[in-house]
């Protein structure tokens, strides 16, 4: 067999984050009955007009801005026609001539290094309806809902060379366009859809193989079997002496394979043309520093900063900054006196955990920087010991609750009243000859059973420091 190499290059659609959808006043929440938030505009009516959402132009910008593109500061928006039941217009309204953002990169790491996965363009469009296909009626609904919420898409140059580049790349975007709060970027919410075109070539060829694109791709793993599942029957079909034929392909995840959904269309089947409804942007000079101006600090600036201004490990640093939830409450946290090293503790630690157990993902987490801080206090100040630390965060975890509030009703503040606990040490030192023989005998590790048996008389709010000195005190 002859030394083939995979070339990737993405489609990636990213629903925004606006309140209300890109050419009508309608709410963009996920959810809600069939039809509920729909207008003649995003139904479309005859007679009824488009009317642009700024915070679109402002978030496909800043986005751009964000992947080192040039922004088009006159751009306009053009008309895709077809036919499909989800598309009550007939036409979809996007950009072909004038996308508003061109010639961008973002950086990946990579096992050889860092490198540079350029961006062909983004642009702005609009969202279809969803089909729901009823096999009980045997018929196909259809709900409106969704058309109309604003996307963009990102275009990438086919520069991907593997599943663990494409899911680097997509890592990336998801960083950038989260820190933004311009889109919470799901993939199996449907919140970022990738769309994967791949060829096969053979290795030192300087020329592309042809492609096919494939969709439905709704996780990491799901596009990483898909890459493998699709470069291995290309590299078959040339292998057997056959073509690779350009066409759309659908993943079917629990089948691990996909199958052919149309042959490739060209632009020139959509007759695109631009939209007369809608007047062309300018992206003024002001209007494009003030969205520079805004921009966040990303995932990197951060990363590094953390290491050098608050000294957390790399390591910390690298995972509390992939979720931008746990940087904003890390940063909380630092900014209200807690130490770093703690903070980082708990986020890595007891979150990591809790989110596991409750299987949501880290950006799903909804304690808020005042509960984390006011939490972090409370053992800092000795309020409370790390056992009872552990009921506490889980209490708060979901949010809404007050960690002060929470262990003052609960009664779990530390026990540092020394004369009560001695009394009860001294009867568990009673009641265990044997542990204490053990202890003066020189095996320190005897005084566990001491400790634990007092945690559990103390329901576990002793100091554990008091409780080594009194034991010390008495056996030593
Ligand atoms: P279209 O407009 O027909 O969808 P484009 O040329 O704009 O096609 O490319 C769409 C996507 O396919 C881009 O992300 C691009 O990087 C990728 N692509 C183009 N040619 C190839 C190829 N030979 N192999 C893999 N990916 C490709
Ligand atoms: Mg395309
Ligand atoms: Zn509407």
């Amino acid at each position: 067999m002859k030394d083939y190499e995979v070339v990737i290059g993405l489609e990636v659609h990213v629903e925004l984050a606006t309140k209300t959808k890109i050419f009508c006043s309608c709410s963009t929440e996920f959810g809600g009955a069939p039809n509920t938030h729909t207008c003649p505009v995003c139904t479309g009516m005859p007679g009824s007009l488009p009317v642009l959402n700024k915070q679109v132009v402002e978030y496909a910008t800043a986005v751009g801005l964000a992947t080192n593109c040039t922004i088009t500061q006159n751009c306009k928006f053009d008309r895709k026609n077809y036919f499909y039941p989800d598309n009550p217009q007939n036409y979809q309204i996007s950009q072909l001539y004038l996308p508003i953002c061109r010639d961008g990169y973002v950086e990946i790491e990579t096992e050889e290094g860092t490198k540079k996965v350029r961006i062909h363009e983004i642009h702005m469009e609009e969202d279809a309806g969803k089909l729901v296909h009823d096999d009980w009626t045997d018929c196909s609904l259809v709900d409106f809902n969704r058309s109309g919420v604003p996307l963009i898409e990102i275009v990438s140059e086919p520069d991907m060379r593997s599943a663990d580049e494409v899911i680097a790349y997509l890592e990336k975007l998801r960083l950038i366009i989260q820190y933004l709060g311009a889109s919470d970027c799901k993939l199996n919410e449907g919140s970022m859809r990738a769309d994967v075109n791949l060829s096969v070539r053979e290795k030192g060829s300087s020329e592309f193989g042809t492609r096919t694109e494939t969709k439905n791709l709704n996780s990491f793993k799901a596009i990483a079997r898909a890459i493998e599942n699709e470069t291995n029957s290309q590299i078959d079909l040339l292998e057997s002496g056959e073509e690779v034929v350009q066409e759309t392909r659908r993943w079917d995840d629990t089948k691990e394979y996909s199958y052919a959904m149309r042959s490739k269309e060209d632009a020139q089947d959509y007759r695109y043309f631009p939209d007369p409804d809608l007047v062309p942007i300018n992206i003024s000079d002001e209007w494009l520093e003030k969205i520079r101006s805004a921009q966040p600090e990303f995932r990197d600036e951060k990363r590094a900063r953390y290491v050098e201004e608050y000294k957390i490990p790399q390591y910390d640093a690298d995972i509390i900054t992939l979720y931008k939830p746990l940087a904003d409450l890390f940063e909380d946290a630092v900014k209200e006196g807690s130490s770093p090293k703690e903070a980082s503790n708990w986020l890595m630690g007891e979150t990591m955990r809790i989110v596991k157990d409750k299987n949501i993902e880290p950006d799903q987490v909804k304690l808020e920087g005042s509960a984390f801080s006011a939490f972090l206090k409370l053992i800092q100040d000795g309020v409370i010991n790390k056992t009872v630390a552990k009921e506490v965060f889980e209490a708060i975890f979901d949010g809404g609750v007050d960690p002060v509030a929470y262990v003052e009703e609960h009664g779990l503040k530390m026990d540092n009243d020394t004369d009560g606990l001695k009394k009860i040490i001294e009867e568990i030192i009673e009641k265990n000859p044997k542990a204490v023989a053990d202890y003066q005998a020189g095996n320190k590790k005897a005084a566990g059973a001491i400790v634990g048996q007092t945690m559990k008389a103390t329901q576990g709010k002793a100091n554990p420091q008091m409780i080594n000195q009194i034991i010390s005190e008495l056996l030593d």
